[in-house]
């Protein structure tokens, strides 16, 4: 029997924007799922499988106390010395200096008080929040165990690297983040997996950071959750656009056509060739930096311990104990130098003397990194559809999830929460 016809007028569904986001590392994974949950369709493409970009096995530190950029007047005054010291947080591949030349360039124009200043305040306004801004996306993924706030904890080894840091201090307690500094003998009360606390001459608490058990796990979970929410991921290696009368309309790969409404750039440290095909040249480089993950490293830290004199953090993960950081200023293309790697090893036996490193998994990221150390979270200034997503230096991880908020707001014309001005693609 035919059903009668209802005389009541039917709604019509709300548009839903068809958004085809590049790169499913933890900026673009985070951003997805943020604009699915918010009712666009969104389709992810990455060339490879979710997360294993620079997130893999990095450092996986989530906290709000990063709002000191890299470029600061105390690390332009260490640089000649760091860049001809092996073993120093710092090296440069010197074949790679003319590429890096312009921003080197920005690095240091970066690199002065009043700039650090007003860096910081914008770094401030993204990281706060956070670690919070994960909740809504890990309570959909069935996965908010994932994030520990346990603090962390920095240590001096001499008198000349804490003096050195007081002006760094000070800047972040301006910022609101709370540090308390730790005397040498008090050390081992916090954290007693460290060895002879006399070759240490202070520590500094953070109580409000904390880390992923596991970062790759954590945005393969996101992932997840993304395709559960009727997400797209398509293994496909994105070349080029083609651009119709509202901006890119469709995302070629070596695979075939994708047409798009909305399209956004998150491709990490890979960002630059295909923002130059949409009219953007931003001064993108990488700074590549190295781990060890240790499975039976005999020593569980309760938090993660870093050094800034050694530029590197020992997390324990649920892996065991993630051993990462340093920076090579090398390009995308040269070969790791994996002396670099066993260097965190070594380094590490310094505060845990017995460290097990049997079975230790080596690995290199590349940072996608500004100059000035703040991401681009940017409209395109050629394309109103389409919107970058990228640079986040030592800090993706950590902010991606803000990151994701503040794309959807973005993508679908919201006030966003905060003023992303200081993230514009064409500052420079
Ligand atoms: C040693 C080390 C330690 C770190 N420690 C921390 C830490 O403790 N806390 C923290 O917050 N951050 C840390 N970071 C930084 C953080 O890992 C990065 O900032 C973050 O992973 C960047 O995420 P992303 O999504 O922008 O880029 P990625 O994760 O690199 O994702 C980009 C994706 O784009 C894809 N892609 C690129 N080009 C194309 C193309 N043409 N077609 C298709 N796909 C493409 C890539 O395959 C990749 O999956 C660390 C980094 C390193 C190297």
């Amino acid at each position: 029997m035919a059903r009668a016809k209802s005389n009541v007028p039917q709604t019509p569904e709300p548009h839903r924007p068809h958004v085809v986001i590049v790169g499913a590392g933890a900026v673009g994974v985070a951003a997805g799922l943020q604009l699915q949950l918010a009712g666009a369709q969104v389709t992810l493409i990455d060339r490879g499988a979710p997360g294993e970009g620079a997130t893999y096995a990095n450092g996986a530190v989530i906290g709000e106390e990063h709002v000191v950029p890299v470029a600061t007047p105390g690390v332009l005054r260490q640089l000649p010395r760091m860049l001809l010291d092996g073993k120093s947080p710092l090296a440069l591949r010197w074949s790679y200096l003319p590429q890096l030349a312009p921003w080197l360039w920005h690095f240091v124009k970066s690199a002065r008080w009043s700039e650090v200043e007003r860096i910081s305040v914008a770094l401030s306004d993204l990281l706060d929040g956070c670690m919070g801004a994960f909740t809504p996306l890990l309570d959909v993924a069935g996965a908010r165990d994932m994030l520990r706030k346990t603090g962390w904890l920095g240590l001096y080894e001499t008198r000349a690297g804490f003096d050195g840091y007081q002006r760094s201090l000070a800047l972040q307690r301006r910022r609101g983040v709370r540090a308390d500094v730790i005397p040498a003998a008090e050390l081992r009360q916090l954290e007693p997996a460290l060895g002879d606390t006399d070759r240490f001459h202070a520590g500094i608490y953070y109580p409000d950071v904390g880390y992923a058990a596991d970062g790759l796990g954590l945005v393969q979970a996101l992932a997840r959750a993304f395709r559960q929410q009727g997400g797209r991921i398509l293994r496909e290696e994105v070349r080029d656009f083609e651009i119709g009368a509202n901006g890119p309309k469709t995302v070629v790969t070596d695979r075939g056509r994708h047409p798009c409404e909305r399209l956004v750039i998150a491709a990490g440290a890979h960002s630059r060739a295909l923002t130059r095909r949409l009219g953007s040249d931003p001064p993108l480089d990488t700074e590549r930096g190295y781990s060890l993950t240790l499975p039976t490293p005999g020593v569980r830290p309760r938090m993660p311990v870093y050094s800034t004199e050694r530029g590197q953090v020992c997390t324990p993960i649920d892996a065991g104990l993630r051993l990462a950081g340093t920076v090579e200023l090398a390009g995308l293309d040269a070969p790791p130098d994996w002396t670099r790697a066993d260097l965190l090893l070594e380094n590490a036996r310094r505060w845990f003397p017995d460290l097990d490193g049997t079975g230790a998994a080596r690995w290199m990221g590349f940072r996608p990194s500004m100059p000035d150390s703040l991401p681009v979270i940017s409209q395109s200034p050629r394309f109103a559809n389409t919107v970058f997503a990228f640079g986040h230096g030592h800090c993706g991880l950590m902010l991606s999830a803000r990151t994701g908020e503040l794309v959807r707001d973005i993508i679908l014309d919201r006030p966003t929460s905060i003023d992303v001005a200081p993230f514009r693609v064409d500052r420079f």
